[in-house]
């Protein structure tokens, strides 16, 4: 058995088998089984809708456990358990719409006596690999959507949080899945990964985390779809005309779990006049978070997911050129304090790389392209922000940042589950929410009739 630890006070909160290459080979045969006894769509919307139902109730079960494996602190995690149950309610809708197109055959002279239309058809084994920042949600959109498609899955959670996908596929079971169509493996990363990147059942990888083991897992299974949704350093930018509440919104995002999103704000551009009462409202309302217990439900900002990555997180601090406004230290049971720097350097790691951590860098520039320009001198590209009263300021930021989501005064850590989210450059190659994955997790199968 494997133990899983809070992050916080390291006490032992859950045990879960440590499976590999035997066990995930296993989990195919009985995934190869399932996709020979298809279910039809209604029923698999029914039990996408009853998970829905049941998460709903056990939504402060859901949140407690997220707390207690990720160290997400309890506001977050209730958010994130709510969150989950509208995926699920989006994948019901899904499952229900699947459908192919009409082709309009007579639109070509050797189309003429002929109907044509596509079908929609499961691609096949889905085989998923998720993070540890979003244990129940980003679990949910990799099996949710797979289920509307007609695909069976086998998971593997992150090592650090695997209780919640457990809970949530309890809850599948619960809500009527048959077996076989969902297996969740724990253990060696290594050895699962290997067996869903070389068996040949395996139609799709769907996997979520950092890009050096995703863009490995695109280049191995090269006859495969492999969808990618990695990390970002995410920028927003600040007119001197944006609304009142930026700073405010800002602080928020950048730092609740810790920073450990995707797409928590990193690196805001401040244009022009505007900085020194940015500047000033921004750190007044970080040093107003609460850091501390994530189980406390006023906690705004917790610990990070391990030691290690405590200790990247500092050095990254220490290393950069720019001025500490505020924290770049530890709290007394060590907890990183919220920190801020103003004016690093464009190679330092807090500005050009991924932070995943509660490190904020704030940059002055004289104009909207000097802004623009540094919000996209970075490889990554998954959602950036502007705040700006004038609309025609904003749609040109709009075409100009080079991300998979533009956001217009609202953080760019903003995401309902309905929503194409995914990533340009090295932060991606696909969208999910249920609308998107499905498509990924289907083929059109073309047929002609002749008349
Ligand atoms: P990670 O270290 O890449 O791990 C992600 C998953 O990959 C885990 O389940 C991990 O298993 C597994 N894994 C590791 N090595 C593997 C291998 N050789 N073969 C197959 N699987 C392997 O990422 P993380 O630290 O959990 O998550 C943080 C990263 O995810 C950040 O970069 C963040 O930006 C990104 N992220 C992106 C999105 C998005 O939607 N774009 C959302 C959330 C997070 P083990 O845990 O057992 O090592």
């Amino acid at each position: 058995m494997l133990e899983v630890r809070s992050p916080y006070t390291d006490e032992v909160v859950g045990e879960v088998p440590k499976g590999g290459a035997d066990e995930a080979r296993r989990a195919l045969d009985a995934a190869e089984a399932a996709l020979a006894r298809p279910l039809p769509a209604h029923e698999r919307a029914r039990i996408l809708d009853r998970v829905a139902t049941l998460l709903a109730e056990r939504e402060d079960e859901a949140a407690r456990l997220i707390c207690a494996e990720a160290g997400k602190p309890m506001k977050a995690a209730r958010v994130e358990a709510q969150r989950a149950v509208s995926t699920y309610t989006f994948a019901a809708v899904e499952a229900r719409k699947l459908s192919g197109e009409m082709v309009p055959m007579d639109a070509s002279k050797a189309g003429e006596g002929k109907l044509a239309f596509t079908l929609r058809l499961p691609i096949g084994i889905v085989g998923a690999i998720s993070p540890f920042n979003f244990p129940l949600n980003l679990v949910a959109h990799k099996i949710a959507p797979a289920l509307a498609a007609g695909c069976p899955v086998v998971l593997k959670p992150a090592s650090a949080t695997p209780l919640s996908a457990g809970f949530l596929a309890d809850l599948e079971r619960e809500a009527g899945l048959p077996d076989g169509w969902l297996t969740v493996i724990t253990g060696s990363a290594g050895e699962i990964g290997d067996v869903l990147v070389d068996d040949e059942r395996v139609r799709l990888i769907t996997f979520t985390g950092s890009g050096p083991v995703g863009w490995s897992l695109a280049e191995r299974a090269a006859t495969k779809r492999v969808n990618l949704e990695l990390g970002n350093a995410t920028p927003a930018i600040v007119c001197p005309d944006a609304p009142d509440d930026v700073a405010a919104k800002l602080a928020a995002n950048s730092f609740s779990f810790a920073g450990q999103s995707c797409i928590s704000v990193q690196r805001i551009f401040v244009v022009g006049d505007g900085w020194d009462s940015f500047v000033r409202a921004f750190v007044e309302k970080v040093e107003a978070l609460k850091v501390g217990d994530p189980a406390d439900e006023d906690t705004d900002v917790g610990p990070v997911i391990s030691e290690s990555e405590r200790d990247r997180i500092l050095e990254w601090i220490e290393s950069s050129h720019g001025e500490v406004l505020t924290g770049g230290d530890t709290t007394a049971d060590g907890l990183i304090r919220p920190t801020v720097i103003a004016n690093p350097a464009a190679d330092d790691k807090v500005q050009c790389d991924e932070v995943f951590g509660p490190v904020v860098t704030l940059t002055k520039v004289s104009s909207l392209d000097e802004a623009i320009d540094g919000a996209n001198a970075t490889r990554f590209g998954l959602q950036a922000a502007i705040f700006t009263a004038d609309i025609r300021t904003a749609l040109d930021a709009a075409r100009r940042l080079e991300f998979g989501g533009v956001l217009i005064n609202e953080a760019p850590t903003f995401r309902a589950d309905q929503m194409p989210y995914g990533g340009v450059k090295a932060s991606g190659n696909t969208r999910e929410g249920p609308a998107w994955a499905v498509r990924e997790m289907t083929e059109e199968r073309l047929v002609v009739l002749n008349l």
